[in-house]
């Protein structure tokens, strides 16, 4: 495949062009596929990505962007800058970069192939950037994976006179279009009273049984939610030792619904579970909310731009994912026009936040995805700096099909 990507014709319209796009990425695929490997072998959780963020900077500052690290107030996010040969006077397309871990599983989301695809679609656009007018944007966005970064870079003022947003999520199929819940993290924290536990354990409130009281609420209440709802979680404090009645627990949930409306519904009784587990154990709690992702707004002009490019390199387009996470690309998506596009680096089936999806995520096959995803993220973009039209067909639906206001 990865000889195929230069060898074959681009989709219409500007398919020269994007021919000379697929060149670039393949004469920097060193370059490219050693970041991804680098990244997948030094994993950093949410807001600690410094070394993915360095490396990533150094990268588009050498093919040409004006880079800006940090960029807004976070520590790890990044903004490389690059305008047009034909002048600034154009679209200005936004390419985004996650390169996020998880904790204790490393690369199971496949993170350093979008920080590898993201930097490749930069280098490619800026490889042919005599042939387009308007600006390139890339943005290295950290923290999807916990506390919805893309939203705090919103609040920068990060995505202000953007047209439109583009990234690609590796997945074990193809799907232009995901359907990601509306989500939060949620922090539980119950305080109780230390005391001996066998000399004298009726001196001790006992904040663990706070914790399992909230967990078998949890459970309960999971028969009677909707199918498109999900509530999950884990303790990170338990106590310290057995013959110590715990003074403090502390759980971290995630909520999430397809139904933004719903969504605050569960938050509230969420909420009340966790008070009565408070009350029933005669605890205090404290509940803390955070990283809040919404629902997408699907903008169906990126996408069909998307598929089309795709279809000439054989790419089926497997239609809407079914399986939902959540993403803090959907809070893009109610800002500026934006597609979420998944590419397959694995085979059916490969469950995501995995150690399979993990390990795949460093072999010849994803290193495949991520030269097609770059060259397909930066050809979409190429269809939109060098037709405005298209651009305003995009905000047209942006508008059009979305009167409401966002979430
Ligand atoms: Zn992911
Ligand atoms: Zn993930």
């Amino acid at each position: 495949m990865i000889e195929s990507l230069v060898a074959t014709r681009p989709a219409e319209p500007f398919a020269e062009l994007k021919s000379r796009v697929a060149e670039a990425i393949e004469a920097a695929r060193d370059e490219i596929l050693d970041l991804s490997h680098r990244i997948h072998a030094n994993p950093e959780p949410a807001f600690e990505e410094h070394q993915a963020a360095t490396w990533v900077a150094e990268m588009v500052a050498r093919h040409g962007y004006a880079v800006e690290h940090p960029a807004g107030s976070l520590a790890t996010a990044v903004r490389g800058r690059l305008t047009g040969g034909l002048g600034s006077d154009g679209p200005r397309i936004a390419v985004l970069a996650e390169y996020d871990a998880l904790p204790g599983l490393g690369h199971g989301c496949g993170h350093n192939t979008m920080a590898s695809s993201g930097v490749g679609a930069a280098i490619g656009l800026a490889a042919v950037r005599d042939a387009w007018a308007g600006e390139v944007v890339f943005l290295g966005t950290p923290a999807e994976e916990r506390g919805s970064g893309k939203a705090i870079m919103i609040e920068d003022g990060l995505f202000e006179g953007v047209d439109a947003a583009l990234l690609f999520h590796p997945c074990d199929r193809n799907h232009v279009e995901i359907a990601p819940l509306a989500s939060e993290d949620v922090s539980v924290v119950f305080n109780g009273l230390q005391s001996h536990a066998s000399a004298e354990p009726w001196s001790g409130r006992n904040a663990l049984d706070a914790m399992i009281a909230l967990f078998v609420s949890v459970g309960l209440w999971r028969q009677q939610l909707p199918p498109h709802c999900r509530v999950h979680g884990i303790i990170q404090e338990g106590g310290t030792a057995a013959n110590i009645i715990p003074d403090r627990t502390r759980a971290w949930f995630m909520l999430r619904s397809a139904d933004q409306a719903y969504y605050e519904v569960m938050k509230a009784r969420f909420r009340r579970l966790c008070e009565a587990a408070a009350e029933a154990a005669d605890v205090e709690v404290a509940i803390e909310f955070s990283g809040g992702a919404s629902t997408m707004n699907h903008n169906r002009t990126l996408a069909g731009r998307w598929v089309a490019n795709g279809e000439a390199y054989g790419v089926a387009d497997e239609g809407m994912d079914p399986n939902s996470g959540s993403t803090d690309m959907a809070n893009v998506s109610w800002v500026v026009p934006a597609i979420h596009p998944e590419l397959a680096m694995t085979d059916v089936p490969t469950p995501g936040h995995s150690i399979e999806f993990r390990d795949a995520a460093a072999r010849p096959r994803a290193d495949q995805t991520v030269l097609l995803a770059a060259t397909l993220v930066a050809q979409t973009a190429i269809d939109l700096l060098s037709d405005p039209d298209l651009v305003k067909a995009a905000w047209q639906e942006f508008r059009g099909a979305h009167g409401v206001a966002a979430p």
